[in-house]
């Protein structure tokens, strides 16, 4: 159920080990929140953009005996992105190493050898990390709680805070938000986040951004492509309207449509919260503890003529990063100043927007919904789209207003009503060391032994590579559970 990435690599793996596949999708596309939009001859990306750890995505064709070249088109960018600090200064990250070590000598005289120990570092958490909790199952006790990984943990450093973490390394500010920001990629707070993701920006340093000629949509069509080759059904525009439970069974899935469909086995790609409550009529336990991650608002913008030097990512760093950060997480409301990321991919694929015009795609953090205080984003939506077309102006994108030839905006309501998001949160459930590896809800049900879950709400997370590992955890638990195809 669900064609987001998550549900595609699963189906793949599942067809290439023989199962016959059935893929439910209440959209009339694939790939969830890597969705495309298209108007007036510019094609936006409306989720994920920046494509790091390209590994698993390789591995999803290597899986199933393809190759990945076959299917996508990948280009490593250079830079990865540029910052920009509210003082006029900005920092190019870059994968060429060199051109990095002049990049932080520029902003912090002497910190060259500092920041290679710091990448020395973040690439012993990121084996650590990946091999110890995130490329494994780890739904039993005694795979995450053992003395082997508390050591490990231990050794790294991985608990301590992200900022204290930077702060041994830079002591220029902007080099330790450079560095720390991108817990923002899970929806976390990097004055909150455990120094273990400090991995982050070394996969991005080591392993460089990838974009897809065509856009990150590429990839779901591509994944939709090999599905449909190795026998997969793909039936869009049906809805999951409930699962049928039978004592410790799912016996059916029921649509929208009225159709009940035996099943020997249910995979469930959708948010995990909404399935529970929405199509098993129950709660999962403890839901109410959980954090959920911050939200985005999103504003796709086709504009006429280009800005020419404005690179591919970018991120816009506020005065007062932790003050933006302490609104959403917080204080739960929207940042007067907030940083922001401005996305610019005809500048890698110009065929994404009609001849000498550009598709910019903004994604400001925003709170995903407090219950108790919900933002009304019918009021809020049009605000803070006004005051952000003027920034963006004051930014340097000119006249953006008088050159605006199509837009759309998606706010934290769209996510709940559009992706069932249960607080309209952007990036799933919450990523603080509490909600990850074994205490993230597990990819099978507790009792129904035939339901299964895959993508950002279960272990090991949000984020293109992580679902795609899923993918292969939940594949792996099928396999050894339910028993291998003949
Ligand atoms: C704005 C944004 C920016 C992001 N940026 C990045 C980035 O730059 N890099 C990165 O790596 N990650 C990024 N991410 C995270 C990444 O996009 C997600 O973690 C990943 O795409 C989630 O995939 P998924 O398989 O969990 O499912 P989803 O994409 O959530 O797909 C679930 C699918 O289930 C379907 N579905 C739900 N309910 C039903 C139903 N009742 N019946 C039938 N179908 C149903 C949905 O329509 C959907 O297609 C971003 C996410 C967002 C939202």
């Amino acid at each position: 159920m669900g064609a987001g990435l998550g549900g595609l690599a699963a189906a793949v793996r599942l067809a290439a080990k023989g199962y016959r596949v059935r893929v439910l999708e209440r959209h009339a596309t694939p790939g969830g929140r890597c969705g495309v939009w298209e108007s007036e001859g510019f094609q936006f990306d409306t989720g994920p953009t920046l494509l790091l750890m390209t590994d698993y995505l390789r591995k999803v064709f290597d899986d199933a005996g393809r190759r990945l070249e076959d299917y996508l088109d990948l280009r490593q960018l250079d830079p990865n992105y540029r910052v920009y600090y509210a003082d006029g200064t900005s920092l190019e990250v870059t994968s060429r190493i060199n051109r990095m070590l002049e990049g932080v000598e520029r902003i912090e005289p002497g910190v060259g050898p500092r920041f290679l120990r710091f990448l020395a570092e973040t690439a012993k958490l990121y084996t650590i990390g990946l091999a110890a909790f995130v490329d494994r199952n780890v739904h039993r006790r005694r795979d995450f709680f053992n003395v082997k990984n508390g050591l490990l943990l231990l050794r790294a450093r991985a608990m301590e805070r992200l900022q204290a973490m930077v702060g041994r390394y830079f002591k220029d500010e902007r080099l330790q938000q450079a560095f720390s920001f991108q817990s923002l990629y899970l929806g976390l707070s990097p004055y909150k986040s455990p120094a273990i993701y400090s991995l982050l920006p070394y996969t991005e340093v080591a392993g460089g951004l990838y974009f897809p000629m065509g856009g990150m949509h590429a990839i779901p069509r591509a994944l939709a492509r090999l599905a449909g080759e190795l026998g997969v059904d793909i039936e869009y525009g049906v809805e999951v309207s409930g699962l049928e439970r039978d004592g410790t069974r799912i016996a059916a899935v029921r649509t929208a449509d009225g159709r009940r469909l035996d099943a020997d086995i249910v995979l469930v790609n959708a948010d995990l919260p909404y399935a529970y409550e929405s199509l098993l009529g129950e709660r999962y336990e403890g839901i109410d503890r959980f954090d959920f991650s911050c939200s985005a608002f999103l504003m796709y913008l086709g504009v006429d003529g280009a800005y020419p030097d404005l690179p591919h990512h970018n991120l816009i760093v506020p005065g007062d990063l932790r003050r933006a950060c302490d609104d959403i997480f917080e204080r739960h409301q929207v940042p007067a100043d907030p940083a922001f990321y401005i996305c610019n991919p005809s500048k890698t694929d110009p065929s994404l927007a009609p001849e000498g015009m550009e598709n910019i795609y903004i994604l400001v953090p925003v709170p995903s919904q407090d219950p108790a205080r919900p933002i009304d984003w019918a009021v809020e939506g049009p605000r803070l789209e006004a005051e952000m077309l003027q920034r963006l102006e004051r930014f340097g994108l000119t006249d953006l207003r008088r050159r605006l030839v199509t837009k759309r905006i998606f706010t934290p309501a769209d996510f709940q009503v559009q992706l069932s998001a249960t607080r309209g949160e952007a990036f799933g459930l919450a990523h603080g060391i509490d909600q990850v590896g074994y205490f993230r809800p597990h990819n099978r049900h507790a009792e129904c032994t035939n339901l299964f879950f895959v993508g950002q709400s279960t272990h090991p997370g949000c984020g293109v590579p992580m679902v795609l590992i899923s993918s292969r955890l939940v594949v792996e638990r099928i396999v050894a559970e339910q028993g291998a195809v003949a």
